[in-house]
């Protein structure tokens, strides 16, 4: 398992020696998969997901959280997916503050959001109201790193690099998903018909 990942990895780096190449790879996003996927080391089924981007081609992959952990170092996950199990068991529990940093880099949150949660991360005793915006927020962090929604960024993302070779296709409304995505943790049905009909009429591939 482990020569099929670093092969993998070599294909979609621009070194074609292992050392270089895995530094070429930085953390991009974590998200939790209830359907089963694998991994690029062949690895079936994987839950905790790390989406990781390369530095110099942009290229994007998908492995498994254990994988990323051992053979490119990146652990930026391993906090993302305890907070993840942590809300889901109790949704009156808090994420870490350095999930919440994640999820505001993200720019996932609103500013009262960001500074509501900072307010109260280390609360126990929260009025009615305060807990309802913490579980909604809880929520958010739930939503952004499902499935669903990384499938969709990763989709923009293929556009935008696609953009990048093909300058006279109008970014804006690509980009004004990317944003929505980012608030609201999901594109709705509209908009996923949408970015689905655009990659197929203009047969972008990824990683093409
Ligand atoms: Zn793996």
């Amino acid at each position: 398992m482990h020569f099929k990942l670093t092969e993998e990895i070599l294909k979609l780096s621009d070194s074609k020696y292992w050392n270089s190449a895995k530094l070429e790879w930085n953390f991009e996003y974590a998200y939790y998969s209830e359907e089963l996927q694998s991994c690029l080391c062949g690895h079936y089924p994987i839950k905790n997901i790390c989406v990781i981007k390369n530095k110099t081609n942009k290229r994007i992959a998908e492995v498994g959280n254990c994988c990323v952990n051992k053979f490119l170092g990146i652990e930026d996950g391993n906090k993302i997916f305890a907070s993840i199990k942590r809300v889901k068991e109790d949704f009156t529990k808090s994420m870490s503050s350095e999930v919440l940093e994640y999820l505001n880099n993200k720019k996932a949150l609103s500013n009262f959001e960001y500074k509501f949660y900072t307010d109260i991360i280390r609360k126990r005793k929260l009025s009615e109201k305060q807990l309802e915006i913490k579980k909604r927020i809880n929520q958010k962090l739930i939503d952004f790193t499902s499935y669903e929604s990384n499938s969709s960024f990763s989709k923009i993302n293929q556009v935008l690099i696609w953009a990048v070779d093909n300058p006279q296709f109008d970014k804006g409304f690509i980009l004004s998903l990317k944003e929505s995505c980012h608030k609201k943790g999901r594109l709705s049905e509209k908009q996923k018909i949408a970015l689905d009909n655009i990659i197929a009429k203009f047969k972008i591939n990824p990683f093409s």
